[in-house]
């Protein structure tokens, strides 16, 4: 299993020395993968990064989520057109470092809605991430299409949703992508959403109910990683946490975090790499049983 780190953890902003710091700490910690915030990917600089990655190989995903000028799913074509350009932009970065999976909320802005979508703003989004997903598939990259709370979006805040929206997407390099602090929000339990998702689940959020230290909060994690185990999970499991000790300022301000609940990266990442490596490891011992 390859367990990844958010990038956030190392760094506010990926410019050079903010990659390079990514990178060097996920890999001193013994994390198999970092996970890039890629909210700009045209101000993203791949040849610095391929130059880092060169001296310092890890394996990178990325993830963004969509602004109000770059909603798909949208009846505003203007910035649905500026959102398909984004992510095949994304793609190609990622293409470019050799990574295999673009994630998060690809198909809609991040943030609060006081209304569902229109059924023409949600069509607009299926024919991008489809178009998306045949460039992405030339570079053997998959799509994760995240499941998140009520207050990040007003379509996909269930694997039930999730499963019905890349349904009619279609396309077998388009997969859902299942958070347990927004699964601890608004699914029944741990278990069945990963039993329903089943080999569409293609890529892992852990993060804990405040997105702090894991296991100092509310989330079931031995039920999830159960979950995982009984489906033979076999695709990233990425650490996801937030705090103002580590600031973005477009991606902390969308994410409201406005607290403190770490202040310490190395200590914080350690500790979250033996807890997950834990939890899957007790997990496979039940076999023995
Ligand atoms: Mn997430």
């Amino acid at each position: 299993m390859m367990i990844g780190c958010h990038g956030l953890v190392w760094a506010g902003d990926f410019d050079p020395p903010g990659f390079e710091r990514a990178v060097t700490r996920s890999r001193a910690t013994g994390f198999d993968i970092l996970e890039l915030p890629l909210l700009d990917p045209y101000g993203f600089d791949v040849d610095a990064a391929i130059e880092t990655l060169g001296r310092h190989p890890i394996t990178i995903t990325a993830s963004l989520g969509q602004s109000r000028e770059t909603d798909v799913t949208s009846e505003d074509l203007e910035r649905v057109r500026a959102g398909e350009a984004k992510l095949n932009r994304a793609v190609d970065v990622l293409a470019a470092l050799g990574s295999r999976h673009l994630v998060g909320v690809l198909f809609g802005e991040l943030r609060k809605y006081s209304e569902p979508p229109t059924a023409r703003a949600r069509a607009n989004g299926v024919a991008v991430i489809r178009s998306v997903a045949d460039r992405a598939a030339e570079h053997g990259i998959t799509l994760g299409i995240e499941v998140v709370n009520r207050y990040e979006s007003n379509m996909i805040n269930t694997a039930t949703q999730a499963l019905r929206y890349i349904d009619e997407v279609d396309r077998p390099n388009v997969v859902v992508h299942l958070d347990t602090y927004h699964m601890n929000i608004e699914e029944s339990d741990m278990y069945r959403p990963v039993a329903l998702c089943g080999d569409r689940l293609g890529y892992v959020h852990v993060g804990e109910s405040h997105r702090g230290y894991l296991g100092s909060g509310t989330v079931d994690f031995p039920g999830f990683f159960r979950a995982l185990d009984s489906i033979s999970y076999d695709g990233p499991i990425v650490f996801e946490t937030f705090s103002t000790a580590v600031v973005n300022e477009n991606l902390s301000r969308m994410l409201a975090v406005w607290r403190n609940l770490w202040d310490d990266s190395d200590d914080l990442a350690q500790h979250a790499l033996g807890f997950i490596r834990n939890g899957l490891r007790a997990v496979e011992t039940i076999a023995l049983h």
